[in-house]
């Protein structure tokens, strides 16, 4: 039985608690190593599209006008150092060969939409890319010691607007309700008693071999009100004390075919019991 002395919470960790729980135990309770050979191709894309979006407004910012070949010349060599440092390994994910240049094409795509975008973004200050914030509760759920840790994407403190993004291959569906990750970002904005007018979801939609233009849904939110954030703040604590009581629910007790058991998006699919390929 592993004792929880404290707890870090993130809208990642807490987004990683409620796809799967004994993943968030595997990694975040007992931390194991990470097999870095099963990196999936998504979370390297995603993780390089960032690195592109901060390069963009801050970086480039920083160096002056910058142009489009800089970019990308940055984002080839994140992307290549993430692959370099373990790509999920063929007997583990079936793909055609070639599969790194097709995913490079697709990062490339997604940061390029970003670039073309960028003027339509609202000013933003060097400090507002991935801003960072901390709270410490002192004693919380169950008496245990809570920290929350996360950055921001993009803030526009001109505008009031937070601006979050996500890659995909779909569009987001319309009237999504704000996500308890949406409304953490938001709130922190809103408690540091900076503006917010609204909380901006950018999905950049590209198709999965980066062959045709990207393109940004949007979609956006007013700032929560303090009823809803109140609702948002019960689910953590709910969460919190689930994570105290070692409830770690496997994603594969929702079926068979719960997206998240795949090799694509699970890093402890190989070593996992519960994994739908491990039966
Ligand atoms: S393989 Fe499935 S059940 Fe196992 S850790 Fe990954 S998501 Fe969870």
């Amino acid at each position: 039985m592993t004792t929880i002395e404290s707890l870090r919470l993130s809208p990642t960790a807490i987004g990683e608690y409620l796809s799967c729980g004994h993943r968030y135990y595997i990694d975040r309770v007992l931390a194991l190593p990470k097999n870095p050979k099963t990196r999936s191709l998504a979370l390297i894309e995603g993780f390089s599209m960032h690195k592109g979006i901060e390069w963009i407004f801050r970086d480039r910012a920083a160096q002056g006008a910058g142009m489009w070949e800089e970019c990308r010349d940055f984002v080839v060599d994140h992307h290549s150092g993430e692959l370099a440092k373990g790509w999920r390994v063929d007997d583990v994910v079936s793909g055609p060969a070639g599969e790194a240049a097709t995913s490079r094409a697709r990062t490339l795509a997604l940061v390029r939409c970003v670039w073309d975008a960028r003027e339509n973004f609202g000013p933003i200050a060097a400090e507002d890319v991935e801003r960072e914030f901390n709270y410490t509760v002192a004693a919380g759920a169950d008496g245990l010691p809570i920290t929350f840790r996360w950055r921001l994407d993009l803030y526009s403190r001109a505008a009031g607007v937070l601006y979050e993004f996500k890659s995909s291959t779909r569009s987001p569906s319309d009237g999504d309700r704000m996500s308890l990750q949406s409304a953490l970002y938001a709130w922190s904005i809103m408690d540091a008693g900076l503006p917010l007018v609204r909380v901006q979801r950018e999905t950049i939609v590209a198709d999965k071999a980066g062959k045709k233009p990207a393109r940004i849904s949007e979609e956006s939110w007013g700032p929560p009100a303090p009823d809803e954030m109140a609702r948002y703040f019960g689910r953590i604590d709910t969460i919190a004390r689930a994570i105290a009581k070692g409830v770690f629910v496997p994603a594969v007790q929702d079926g068979p075919s719960a997206w998240v058991c795949s090799p694509t998006y699970c890093q402890r699919w190989t070593e996992c019991r519960f994994g739908t390929g491990n039966k």
